[in-house]
């Protein structure tokens, strides 16, 4: 069983009480009105889809119910670090391009 860990609960849980919501740090638009439709579309719908360490979002669903980010290695589903809203920890990101 996957356990991961809640930085905001301090324990590790099963897998099934998170939710994975997605690619972390991705920042709207200030002034939505004023950006291309082009630079719209990335905002919404582009992803880096990487292979190796991947920064995420996930919620501790059925616990705190809290957001946090982690850095999980989507080769081995193995969770590098968890952290919380607002940190960024220095990770070296080394994306590799699936052949
Ligand atoms: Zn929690």
């Amino acid at each position: 069983m996957l356990l991961i860990t809640c930085p905001y609960c301090e324990e590790s849980r099963p897998e099934l009480e998170f939710h994975y919501e997605g690619e972390a740090h991705i920042a709207r638009p200030l002034n939505p009105t004023t950006v291309s439709d082009e630079e719209w579309a990335e905002f919404l719908y582009v992803r880096s889809n990487s292979r190796g360490p991947h920064r995420e979002r996930w919620r501790h669903l059925h616990g705190c119910g809290r957001f946090f980010n982690a850095i999980r290695d989507t080769r081995t589903d193995k969770f590098i670090i968890t952290y919380r809203q607002g940190e960024f920890p220095e990770h070296e990101i080394v994306e590799e391009t699936p052949k």
